[in-house]
């Protein structure tokens, strides 16, 4: 899988400063004038007391490449987000475009079942579209490990959201392996809005009615990313 941070928002930390900052102050936008420390107190502000619409103006695009389809069907289930995802109306399936779990790459046995279901599908496949089938069609055969193109685009509010339940470890694989790397890059380029980002327990208490007994290690990994 390849995360690739396409367009964000320029200085976006301190566009959300500036949004705070319209809600209490009567300055023109023209005379506001913040000092780094200030903006970073600001923006601290808004985020612990729940003040997440000044983050809406902050927007991330991201493409992802190479995920499955198990994965994007929990992605796109995020509603406050906008897609463009590889259509296989139009595109053609092939027998490298699939993603093998590491359960299974780890275990022979279960990899030779994996391959040889594979082969037989992605031939019945081509099989069907040389038969004049349309890939729309033909595709009905695909399993869900299908590999995937996606541009994903965010606002910080709902960044901060998705990150929260797929950055936690009951999250499945793919799409925490994805949010983890989308979170890193969004770390990046707006360090003050994402700085306590990441499952819930990086800030607070674990929502899960049987935490994980590694909670300080979870927190010091996403402090670090
Ligand atoms: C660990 C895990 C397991 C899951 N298991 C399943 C499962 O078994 N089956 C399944 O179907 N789904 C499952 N889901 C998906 C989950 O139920 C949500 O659909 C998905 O995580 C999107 O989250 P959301 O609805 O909070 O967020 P978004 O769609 O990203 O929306 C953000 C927020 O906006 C608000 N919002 C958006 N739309 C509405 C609305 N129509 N009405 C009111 N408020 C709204 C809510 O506050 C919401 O939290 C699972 C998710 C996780 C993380």
């Amino acid at each position: 899988m390849k995360v690739v941070l396409v367009r964000h928002t320029y200085n976006a930390d301190q566009l959300a400063a500036i949004a705070a900052k319209v809600c209490y102050s009567n300055q023109s936008i023209e005379d506001m004038d913040m000092d780094e420390q200030y903006r970073e107190k600001l923006i601290r502000r808004v985020v612990k007391s729940g003040h997440h619409s000044v983050l809406e103006h902050v927007v991330f695009t991201y493409s992802i490449e190479g995920i499955s389809r198990v994965a994007t069907h929990q992605l796109v289930r995020h509603r406050i987000a906008s897609y463009s995802q590889q259509s296989h109306r139009y595109t053609a399936i092939k027998r490298e475009s699939f993603v093998i779990p590491q359960s299974i790459a780890d275990n022979e046995e279960a990899q030779k079942l994996y391959n040889e279901m594979l082969d037989k599908t992605v031939e019945t496949y081509e099989k069907l579209v040389e038969m004049g089938i349309k890939k729309e069609d033909a595709r009905f055969v695909i399993p869900q490990g299908v590999a995937s193109n996606i541009l994903v685009t965010m606002n910080a509010r709902e960044l901060i959201h998705f990150f929260r339940l797929r950055c936690c470890v009951r999250a499945q694989w793919e799409i925490r392996e994805a949010a983890i790397e989308m979170l890193k890059l969004a770390k990046k380029h707006a360090p003050v809005i994402f700085e306590d980002s990441g499952p819930a327990c990086v800030k607070g208490r674990c929502p899960e009615e049987n935490p994980c007994d590694n909670i300080p290690e979870i927190r010091a990994f996403f402090k670090s990313l």
